[in-house]
């Protein structure tokens, strides 16, 4: 995905604002999910955070709302927990997207892209420790 200049200084400015959050910025990547992105690349990765926002969190009502999102197993559920990508209401929370109703596609580009980065930077944080 190819972001603009301007959308890029959003999601620069809403990472630094969720590492202001103790709670959020404690969700890590760790070695076992670095290794999968290793083996599956990050238009792999991309694909999923795709598939994961559109089945989990995209509908007006989604399903166990608050409690669809995992806390370990794919680095997509982690970044959405870092990312305040997680529940409708984190959405609310963190991204002016009000509950109730269906996501639109550019808003669903923007969280995308927002927990691709973050996965990049947390991605590249690691390999350099
Ligand atoms: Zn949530």
């Amino acid at each position: 995905m190819k972001l603009n200049l301007k959308q890029k200084k959003y999601i620069d400015n809403k990472l630094f604002c969720l590492s202001k959050s103790k709670f959020r910025s404690s969700f890590k990547l760790s070695k076992k999910l670095i290794d999968y992105i290793d083996k599956n690349g990050f238009d792999k990765i991309e694909e999923h955070a795709y598939d994961f926002i559109r089945k989990n969190i995209s509908s007006a009502y989604p399903l166990n709302d608050g409690k669809q999102t995992p806390m370990k197993n794919h680095p997509v559920f982690i970044a959405q927990h870092a990312c305040g990508c997680c529940c409708r209401g984190c959405l609310e929370k963190w991204h002016n997207i009000p509950k109730g109703r269906e996501l639109k596609e550019n808003e669903i580009t923007y969280l995308v892209a927002l927990i691709i980065e973050w996965i990049k930077r947390e991605y590249n944080r690691k390999k350099e420790i």
